[in-house]
């Protein structure tokens, strides 16, 4: 493909050329029907088809056993920080949330909109450069589920194991979804929006624990209760048609490199090269996460003066390296490598790194 830069946006970001260049024909023409994927009903013989062959790859490729209903709504991942406790929590009930940075705390913010919620670890006093050690955080007895963010997208930082608790855990994957292996069954819901691991923007996964569907009192608005949506397959009202077909092509792609097993590996490799640079550079690079929270999605860091960085930003925008910028709450230079981003791209910037560190010293 030509004219394409490296493209380290943190979502959306960067899909496989393979899928670009499959939807560039189904765009026109869905399956020889003449029509483009995007005209056609969400009602057709051909998308419900769709929609039963991603929830199958999706089963496959995760593991994720016959007792898990596959959503896919709107309203990003964002609207599942307050779905989540209109479904699960009723009034004067409980929930711990772990607190490990902006996605966090605004799930935090709307779900004390409708429980009480208590916060089991918060590494707001350390920056938010690390997520806590199952010993150091507290489950409350009474909560109706533990609430953490798997990888952390501003701050990069990323659990590297899996919380134990006694309750159904419900997680926040939008930024590590299809990266690594997940032990489903620990898990009451996990959710994510499509746009950085598994697709474009519109469509947001939702993974959830059967029974956990008739939690929602009756009384909530209908668009909003999770039973309404699996009871219809997630063809209660209109979805987001072109984003799920997106989703679809994503998957393959994915069972293509040879599943999740392959897609953990090469992930682990394209942030080991980044993370060795910064470790070898003498200080000049300097990673915001501690070592053992690292994120092998997001690689977040700094350079010895702001000056710097501005330089650095825009002689790699220069270089055809693209979307390094920091979250504007963390400052700094952010590399964001999801599963499409190629092992090239990190290697283009690890080398660009090194000759920018020789060039400009501190
Ligand atoms: N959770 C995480 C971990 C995220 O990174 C983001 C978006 N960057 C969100 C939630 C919010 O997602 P959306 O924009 O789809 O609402």
């Amino acid at each position: 493909m030509k004219n394409r830069i490296v493209n380290f946006s943190a979502g959306p970001a960067a899909l496989p050329p393979f899928v670009l260049q499959q939807a560039q024909q189904d765009i026109i023409n869905f399956k020889h029907s003449g029509m483009g994927i995007m005209e056609i009903s969400h009602r057709s013989q051909d998308f419900i088809a769709l929609g039963d062959e991603i929830r199958q790859n999706m089963r496959q490729i995760l593991a994720i056993p016959k007792n898990y209903t596959i959503l896919f709504l709107q309203g990003g991942a964002s609207s599942q920080f307050f779905m989540i406790p209109m479904n699960l929590l009723k009034k004067g009930e409980t929930a711990t949330y772990l607190n490990t940075g902006v996605w966090s705390g605004k799930a935090i913010q709307e779900a004390r909109r409708i429980g009480d919620i208590s916060i089991g670890f918060s590494g707001e006093k350390e920056n938010f450069s690390r997520v806590p050690q199952q010993k150091e955080f507290n489950i409350e007895d009474k909560a109706k589920y533990l609430y953490y963010t798997s990888n952390n997208t501003i701050f990069g930082t990323q659990y590297h194991y899996t919380p134990q608790a006694k309750v159904p855990l419900v997680c926040d994957m939008s930024s590590d979804i299809f990266s690594r292996p997940v032990d489903i069954e620990k898990y009451g819901i996990i959710f994510a929006g499509a746009q950085k691991n598994i697709g474009t923007a519109g469509v947001t996964v939702v993974i959830i624990r059967e029974d956990l569907l008739e939690e929602a009192p009756k009384e909530l608005p209908t668009m909003l209760q999770y039973r309404v949506h699996a009871k219809k397959d997630s063809l209660f009202n209109t979805p987001p048609t072109f984003s799920i077909y997106i989703m679809g092509e994503v998957l393959k792609w994915i069972k293509n490199q040879g599943g999740i097993s392959t897609i953990e590996q090469k992930n682990q490799d394209k942030a080991a090269l980044l993370y060795q640079t910064i470790d070898t550079s003498d200080g000049y690079y300097r990673g915001h996460a501690k070592k053992d929270s690292r994120s092998l999605m997001n690689v977040s860091f700094t350079l010895p003066s702001p000056a710097l960085e501005q330089t650095f930003l825009q002689q790699a925008q220069a270089a055809g390296l693209s979307g390094l910028k920091g979250h504007r709450l963390l400052g700094g230079c952010r590399a964001s490598i999801y599963n499409a981003f190629p092992k090239e791209g990190v290697q283009k910037l690890v080398e660009f790194m090194q000759q920018f560190q020789q060039e400009n010293p501190a």
